[in-house]
C-alpha cells in the first residue's frame, strides 16, 4: 500500500493553482489533517477508504481530486463523471456549495439532487448537463428509474457518510445504486465510524484503498470548561456585553462566533458602540482587512474578534482565552472546532455558548456528540449582584416543552 507524507501546504499537496486561488479566497491557509492524507493519494488514483466526521474537512478531501482530475480531462462536458452520495439533504447542499466554492475558477458544471422538493428543477439541470453530481439515495434512484439519469461515464464515486446511510435505512439504496456504475472508477469512501456492515460493504466497493483517517472531533473537546446561558435571541448582545463588562468574568481575549456574516458585523458594531474594541472577519471582507483586524486582535489591541466558522478556520491564534458561540452551530461537530480553538497547548480555555430557545436542537446534537451536559450558568448568580442580567437572559429551559425544534443537517 503506497504511504504518503502529510505536507502543510496546499501547493505541496500537488493541487493546480486555479483551485489553490478558490482555496484562499475562501479563507483556507493550510489543508486539515484529512485533506493532508486524502488528496495526494486521490491524485494518484488511489481508492480512498477515509474514517472521518463531518467538520474534519472532509468534503475538500474528496472534491478537489475530482475537480482536478476532471480540469485535466478533455471531456464531454454534459455527462455525468463524479456521483457523491450522502444521506441528507443539508449536506448534499452543504457539498454542492463547496464544489462551487472549490471550483470557482474552473469550468466544471455540477448540480445536487434530492428529495423532498419539485423534481423538476433537478431534471432541468441534468438536462443541461452536470458533469459533479451530489446526491441523496431516494431522488437519485427515482430519477435513475424514470430514465433521466445516466451513470454509465462515473469515473469518480464518493461514498459520503457510509455509517448514517446504514443507520438511516439507506443502505439498500446505495447497493442499488452502485450496481449501475462502472466497474472501472475510482471509489472514495468515507465514514465516521466502521461498524461490520460498513467494513464489509468498503471491501466489497474499493480496489487496493489508500486507508486515512482523522480522530473523532468529540475527543478535542474535553480540556475546555464549557458554560451555557439561556437568553433570547434578540437579548444576545447585551448578554455579550454585559459577560465583557462584568468584573466577575475576566475576559481577557474572546473569539465570538457566529453562523452569518451580517450576524458577525452587527455584533462588531454593538461592541464598538459601547465602548468594547471589537473587529468582524468574514468571507465578504478583503484579505487587508481580514490581516488588520487579526493584528489588532494578536497584539491585544482589540479583546474582541467576531468570526464566522469559515473566517476563523484559517487562522492561528495562540493564547486565547475565551470562545463565545454567539449562536449554537447547527452541525455538533462545528461546536468542538470552534471551542477547541481555545485551551490550545495545554492552557485553560473556557468556552460559553449563548442558546435561545429555538436552538435547543443543536444543542443536544451537540451534547450527544460530546457525551455530556454542558454546564448551565444562571446569569443572575454568575455575574455579580451589582450586575443586573440583561433582560431576556433566560433561566435553564431545557426541560420546557419544546416548540417546533429547528431541523438539523
Ligand atoms: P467539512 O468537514 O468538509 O464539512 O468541513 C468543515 C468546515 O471546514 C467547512 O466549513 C469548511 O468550509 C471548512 N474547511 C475545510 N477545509 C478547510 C481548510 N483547509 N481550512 C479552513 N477551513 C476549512
Amino acid at each position: 500500500m503506497p504511504t504518503f507524507v502529510v505536507l502543510e501546504h496546499f501547493i505541496e499537496l500537488g493541487i493546480a493553482q486555479p483551485i489553490i486561488d478558490a482555496l484562499s479566497a475562501q479563507g483556507y491557509t493550510t489543508p486539515t489533517p484529512i485533506q493532508a492524507q486524502a488528496i495526494p493519494a486521490a491524485l494518484a488514483h488511489n481508492d480512498i477508504l477515509g474514517t472521518a466526521q463531518t467538520g474534519t474537512g472532509k468534503t475538500a478531501a474528496f472534491s478537489i481530486p475530482i475537480i482536478q482530475n476532471l480540469m485535466s480531462s478533455t471531456r464531454d462536458r454534459r455527462t455525468i463523471k463524479a456521483l457523491i452520495l450522502t444521506p441528507t439533504r443539508e449536506l448534499a447542499l452543504q457539498i454542492d456549495e463547496s464544489i462551487a466554492a472549490y471550483s470557482s475558477n474552473v469550468k466544471i458544471s455540477h448540480a445536487v439532487i434530492f428529495g423532498g422538493v419539485s423534481q423538476n428543477p433537478q431534471v432541468d439541470a441534468i438536462k443541461r448537463g452536470v458533469e459533479i453530481m451530489t446526491a441523496t439515495p431516494g431522488r437519485l434512484l427515482d430519477l435513475m428509474q424514470q430514465g433521466f439519469i445516466d451513470l454509465r461515464n462515473v469515473e469518480f464515486f464518493v461514498l459520503d457518510e457510509a455509517d448514517r446511510m446504514l443507520d438511516m435505512g439507506f443502505i439498500h439504496d446505495v447497493k442499488k445504486v452502485i450496481a449501475k456504475l462502472p466497474t472501472k472508477r475510482q471509489t472514495l469512501f468515507f465514514s465516521a465510524t466502521m461498524p461490520a456492515e460498513v467494513v464489509k460493504l468498503s471491501q466489497n466497493i474499493l480496489v487496493n484503498p489508500v486507508r486515512v483517517s482523522v480522530a473523532p472531533v468529540s475527543t478535542t473537546a474535553e480540556k475546555v470548561t464549557q458554560q451555557l446561558f439561556y437568553v433570547d435571541q434578540k437579548n444576545k448582545r447585551f448578554l455579550l456585553r454585559h459577560l465583557l463588562d462584568s468584573s466577575a468574568v475576566e475576559i481577557p481575549s474572546v473569539l465570538v462566533f457566529t453562523r452569518t456574516k451580517h450576524g458577525a458585523d452587527r455584533v462588531a458594531r454593538h461592541l464598538q458602540k459601547n465602548g468594547i474594541k471589537a473587529d468582524a472577519i468574514h468571507g465578504d471582507k478583503s484579505q487587508n482587512q481580514r490581516q488588520n483586524a487579526l493584528n489588532s486582535f494578536k497584539s491585544g489591541q482589540s479583546r474582541v474578534l467576531v468570526a464566522t466558522d469559515i473566517a476563523a478556520r484559517g487562522i492561528d491564534i495562540d493564547n486565547l482565552s475565551h470562545v463565545i458561540n454567539f449562536d449554537i452551530p447547527n452541525v455538533a461537530e462545528t461546536y468542538v472546532h470552534r471551542i477547541g480553538r481555545t485551551g490550545r497547548a495545554g492552557a485553560a480555555g473556557i468556552a460559553i455558548s449563548l442558546c435561545d430557545f429555538e436552538e435547543q436542537a443543536y444543542l443536544r446534537d451537540i451534547e450527544k456528540l460530546i457525551g455530556k451536559k454542558i454546564e448551565y450558568k444562571n446569569p443572575s448568580t454568575h455575574l455579580k449582584k451589582a450586575e443586573a442580567p440583561p433582560e431576556g437572559a433566560k433561566k435553564d429551559f431545557r426541560h420546557q416543552k419544546k416548540k417546533q425544534a429547528p431541523k438539523r443537517r
